[in-house]
C-alpha cells in the first residue's frame, strides 16, 4: 500500500511534470541558456524558415542500392496504427523520418553544430547521436550501427560523416533504416522535417515506398495528408490522431 507521504510526493512530482510538459512549448530560450547538454540554445524562429536551413543526411543520391525514404514524419498509418504504444510520447504521430538503408551506410550531418548527446537519453536503439544546431534546431539520427566516433561538445560541419547506418531490430535485415528526427535545443517539440530540409521531396516520395499513406480523419478527411503537411508535436502532449471515425479502419476494428 503506498504510504500517505509517498502518495503526495508522487502526487507533487506528476504535477511538476504535467506543468512542465504543458509550459514547454511557449517557454523560449533566453541568451545565453544552456540545455541539459551544456550547448547553448537558441530561440526558434516563429515560423519554418522560408529557405530550408538543412540537407538530407546521406551524401549520396537516393537509389535501390544506397537509401530511400521508407516512412514519412507525421500522421502516417503505421503511427496510427501504434499510436497508444510506440509513438504516445509524441502524441501518436511518427516524429521522424524514416529512411532504409543498407546497414554501414555513412549517415553525414545535416548542417553545423556541436554534439550533444552519444548514445544518451534521447533517441531510438540500439545507438544514436543528438547534433544541437545553432538556428534553435538540434538533429537526432536514430538506430545507428555503432557508437558514433564522436564526444559531446565536439564541433561537426554540415557533411561531415558522423555515423553508420543500423536496423532498429539489430540484425541488419529486419528494419535496417536511419530514425531522422528534428526537435527544438531542449527536446520539449519535434518538427517535420521536411520543410527544414533541402530536397526534391517529390522524386524522394516516388521512389521510396512510403507513398500516401496516411491516416485519414473522416471528419476532416483532407487534414495531414501530404508529407508538406504535418503537425508539430510536443511531447507528453495529448494523442493528435485518435480518431472517431477513421480510413483505413483501425486494426481489430469491425
Ligand atoms: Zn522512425
Amino acid at each position: 500500500m503506498l504510504t500517505k507521504s509517498l502518495f503526495v510526493r508522487l502526487t507533487i512530482s506528476i504535477s511538476l511534470l504535467v506543468i512542465l510538459f504543458l509550459t514547454a512549448p511557449f517557454l523560449n530560450a533566453q541568451e545565453g541558456e544552456l540545455n541539459h547538454a551544456g550547448n547553448p540554445v537558441a530561440a526558434l524562429p516563429a515560423e519554418f524558415p522560408e529557405e530550408p536551413p538543412f540537407t538530407l543526411p546521406f551524401a549520396g543520391p537516393a537509389g535501390p542500392d544506397t537509401w530511400l525514404l521508407s516512412q514519412s514524419y507525421g500522421n502516417t498509418v503505421g503511427a496510427f496504427a501504434q499510436r497508444r504504444i510506440f509513438y504516445h510520447a509524441g502524441q501518436g504521430i511518427h516524429f521522424g523520418l524514416d529512411f532504409s538503408a543498407p546497414c554501414g551506410t555513412e549517415v553525414v550531418a545535416i548542417g553545423n553544430g556541436i554534439v550533444s548527446e552519444v548514445d544518451g537519453r534521447h533517441g531510438s536503439a540500439p545507438h544514436n547521436l543528438v547534433i544541437d544546431h545553432p538556428n534553435g534546431y538540434s538533429s537526432l539520427y536514430g538506430h545507428l550501427l555503432q557508437t558514433p566516433d564522436l564526444v559531446p561538445g565536439e564541433a561537426v560541419e554540415r557533411g561531415q560523416v558522423v555515423a553508420l547506418s543500423g536496423d532498429s531490430f539489430e540484425t541488419c535485415y529486419s528494419a535496417p533504416h536511419l530514425h531522422l528526427e528534428i526537435r527544438d535545443n531542449h527536446h520539449w517539440q519535434a518538427f517535420n522535417p521536411v520543410p527544414l530540409i533541402q530536397a526534391d521531396w517529390d522524386s524522394l516520395t516516388l521512389a521510396g515506398s512510403f507513398g500516401a499513406n496516411f491516416q485519414r480523419d473522416l471528419t476532416d478527411p483532407r487534414r495531414w495528408q501530404t508529407i508538406q503537411d504535418q503537425p508539430s508535436i510536443v511531447f507528453g502532449g495529448n494523442l493528435l490522431n485518435d480518431y472517431a471515425l477513421t480510413w483505413p479502419p483501425e486494426r481489430g476494428a469491425r
